[in-house]
C-alpha cells in the first residue's frame, strides 16, 4: 500500500487517539509506527539491489512486487502480539499503546490491500516459505505475471 494512504490513516487515528486520551505521546507513537514500519522495505531493496539506494527504483520495485525474496522484518502479527503483551504488562503505557494501534492499523490496511490472506503477514510463515515473494504473496505474483503476459502479447 502506498505511503500516503498509511500517512492519512495514521494521522486520522492519531487525531482520534488524542481526542480520546489527550496524550500527545500516544498520538505521536501511533503516527510514527503506522507510517515508518514500511522502512523495512528498504532493507529488502538493499539486500536484493545493493547500493546505491535509488528512490525512484525503490518505489517501482515495491509497487510492482519485483522482489525475489521479501522478509519485511517489521511486518509481522508476531510483533503485534508482543506489542500487545508489552502494552498490557505496562498497564497500557501511552507510548506503547499508541505504537500498538499504529502498527495494527498499518498491518490491517496492508492485509486488506495487498493480499487476501492475513497469513502473508506472519513473519514465521514467511520464514517457513523461505521468504520467496511469489509464495508469500501469491495474489500479487499472479497479478504481476498476468500483467507481464498481457504486455508481451501487446508488444508481439
Ligand atoms: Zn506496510
Amino acid at each position: 500500500m502506498k505511503v500516503h494512504y498509511h500517512t492519512a490513516a495514521s494521522l486520522a487515528a492519531s487525531a482520534i487517539l488524542y481526542l480520546l486520551f489527550k496524550s500527545w505521546g500516544m498520538a505521536a507513537a501511533c503516527f510514527i509506527s503506522g507510517v515508518f514500519i514500511d522502512l523495512d522495505h528498504i532493507l529488502d531493496y538493499l539486500r536484493e539491489q545493493g547500493w546505491p539506494f535509488k528512490v525512484r527504483r525503490f518505489f517501482e520495485i515495491c509497487h510492482n512486487g519485483q522482489f525475489d525474496r521479501i522478509m519485511l522484518i517489521w511486518h509481522g502479527w508476531e510483533w503485534l502480539a508482543l506489542w500487545s503483551l508489552a502494552a498490557w504488562v505496562t498497564d497500557w503505557n501511552p507510548l506503547i499503546t499508541g505504537a500498538l494501534i499504529g502498527i495494527a492499523l498499518h498491518m490491517i490496511m496492508d492485509t486488506l490491500h495487498n493480499c487476501n490472506s492475513p497469513i502473508s503477514y506472519s513473519l514465521l510463515w514467511r520464514w517457513q516459505k523461505g521468504f520467496v515473494f511469489d509464495e508469500v504473496f501469491p495474489k500479487i505474483a499472479e497479478q504481476k505475471y498476468a500483467h507481464r503476459q498481457s504486455f508481451r502479447q501487446r508488444t508481439q
